[in-house]
This record gives C-alpha cells, structure tokens and sequence, in this order.
C-alpha cells in the first residue's frame, strides 16, 4: 500500500434543509470542487478537502467511525446520535468543534388541543412519539418522569390523531405544522443549529494543519456575516459616546478633517449587526455622514 495522500473528508447533508448553507460555507471558506458522477462526492479542486453528501442521520457516526474528519450536521441530530453511542460506548463519540448560524430549530413537545396533556409533567405514564427517543428518554430522566416513548422516523405530527401516542416531541421552526395538526407547542429541550464535528480520532499533523486553517476560515465567515464596516464624521467631544454605541467594536480609527477642529472622521469594525436604532442614536450623538458596509473577509 502506499500512503494515503491526507485529504480531509467533510461530510454534509445530501439533499435537505442544511445542503445549501453547508456547501455555502465551505466555498466562503475558499474551497472550489467538481461534483462526482455519482453525486456522492465533491473533490476539491484547490485544497486538499473533499465532501461527502449525505444523509444528514449519517454524518455523526460517519465522523465517529473516522470515515470522515469532519462533519456538519444539526445539533439535534448530533445530540440523538451521541447519547445513543454513549450507551454503547462510554466515550465520546465526536468533538464538536463549533456551532454555525444556520438550521436554527427547536425541539419541543407538543400536545394536542383539548387534551388534559399541558406540560411534561402530566406526561406521566402517556405515551410520547418523536423522532429522537435518546433525547427525550435522557429529559424525562431527567425530570423524573415516567412515560413510554414510541420511535417514529418521519410524520410524528399525525401520531396523536393516529391513537399512537399521547403527545409529541419534535422538531418545529414556525409552528405551523403544529397549528395544522392541532398540536399545541410545549417546553422546547433543546435549541437546535448547525454545527461542526470532529471525529475524535487524533489526526496526522498533515491534515491537522488544514483541519486548523478550515476552522479558522469558518470563524472568519461568521464573523464576516455578522459584521459591518461603519463610517462617520463625529463631533470629537462625542467620541466616547458614539462608541458605546457601536456593538462589539473595537478601538474605532480616528481621523482628522481638512480644516476642522472640532470634528473627525471615525471608521469602526462591528462584530454585531449594525440596526437603524443605532444609525439614529449615532445621529443624535452628533454625527453625519454615517456609511455602513458589509465586511467582504476577515482573519482576526
Ligand atoms: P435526510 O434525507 O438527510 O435524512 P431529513 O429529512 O432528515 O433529511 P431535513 O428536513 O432536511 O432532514 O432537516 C435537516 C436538519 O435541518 C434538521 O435535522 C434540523 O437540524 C434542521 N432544521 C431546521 N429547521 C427545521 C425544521 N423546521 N424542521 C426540521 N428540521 C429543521
Ligand atoms: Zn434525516
């Protein structure tokens, strides 16, 4: 055998809600690749990071095997997944390196109209469908209750009106799907988004070292997405105040204007969504002039 030339393997989702961000990212991250004849992979053509696609329920135990380095699923899908080899295995199964800013959901129980059922804890003895039973299962532990979890792997909205179960726990964004299967929403669980696994596996340095330099890239592209270049002209006298106005900036640049004494042009990095309550507090505070533009890269 020859050396296996190190090249990373980051698995995505194939074909749902996390695809399109997830390839999004990547190539926010530099990387440009060619999709295979099967679609089944994607080479990167200017690093050494190819993609695997998909099923998004494959991707944890894809890491956790080392078939992949990396990963990008939902945390919810993650956290099922790691409880489950937990109890085959009592070590973790992956690193979650980060969470990304996308495929915000939660999960939450959900209880039909009309029902006696309001909280978990007259959830006693009922019986619960959902998609994720290692994490329902560990709350309810948790909570001291005792109920029957019944496994559904999609639909777990029709399972009350189904005479199945009691009670739902799933995932929900809007709530929707809930309102139009009469389910009212309960406690949420967990706060569900994106994020980036390892596996946890000690990596060669070779590939360590792109493994670094694509994290760091990603911590760039959610800051980047966040931040805002500022410009302004501002009375000197106002400096102090206009930046406690300006989230999460650094030292503002400070510089003089042609023929004036009193004010100064003033340029700003913010870390935080610039909103136009800010804009007018900064106009109130005395400047003009107020620019705000997107941050194209960043490396901190
Ligand atoms: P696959 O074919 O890969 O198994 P899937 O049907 O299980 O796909 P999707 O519906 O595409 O998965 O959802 C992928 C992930 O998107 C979810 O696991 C969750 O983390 C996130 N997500 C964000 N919003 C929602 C939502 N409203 N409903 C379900 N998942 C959501
Ligand atoms: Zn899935």
């Amino acid at each position: 055998m020859t050396d296996k030339p190190a090249r990373i393997k980051v698995a995505i989702q194939k074909s749902g809600r996390l695809t399109e961000q997830s390839l999004d990212l990547l190539q926010r991250c530099g990387l440009k690749y060619t999709k295979g004849p099967d679609q089944l992979i994607a080479f990167g053509e200017n690093m050494p990071v190819d993609v695997l696609l998909v099923r998004d329920d494959d991707i944890p135990g894809l890491v956790r095997d080392d078939v992949c380095d990396l990963g990008i699923a939902g945390l919810n899908i993650v956290e099922e997944k790691r409880l489950h080899f937990l109890q085959q295995e009592p070590i973790e199964p992956f690193r979650i390196l980060r969470s990304l800013d996308y495929g915000h959901c939660r999960l939450a129980f959900a209880y039909p109209d009309g029902s006696p059922l309001r909280n978990v804890a007259s959830l006693e003895g009922r019986r619960i469908a959902t998609s994720y039973p290692s994490i329902v299962r560990d709350y309810l532990r948790r909570q001291n209750v005792t109920a029957t979890v019944v496994e559904f792997s999609g639909a777990v909205e029709i399972a009350p009106s189904l005479g199945r179960a009691d009670a739902i726990c799933d995932l929900v964004s809007t709530g929707a799907t809930l309102i139009a299967n009469k389910l009212r929403e309960g406690e949420t669980i967990l706060e569900s988004h994106a994020v980036l696994l390892q596996t946890p596996v000690q990596v060669p340095p070779e590939k360590a070292e792109w493994i670094g330099k694509l994290l760091q890239r990603v911590e760039g592209v959610m800051q980047v997405r966040e931040s805002k270049y500022i410009m302004m002209h501002a009375p000197k006298a106002a400096l102090a105040q206009i930046a406690a106005l300006l989230p999460g900036s650094e030292a503002p640049t400070v510089l003089p204007l042609d023929g004036r004494d009193d004010r100064v042009a003033v340029h700003v990095v913010c870390r935080e969504n610039v909103f136009w309550e800010t804009l007018e507090s900064l106009k109130a505070a005395g400047a003009t002039s107020v620019l705000v533009m997107p941050v194209e890269k960043m490396l901190a």
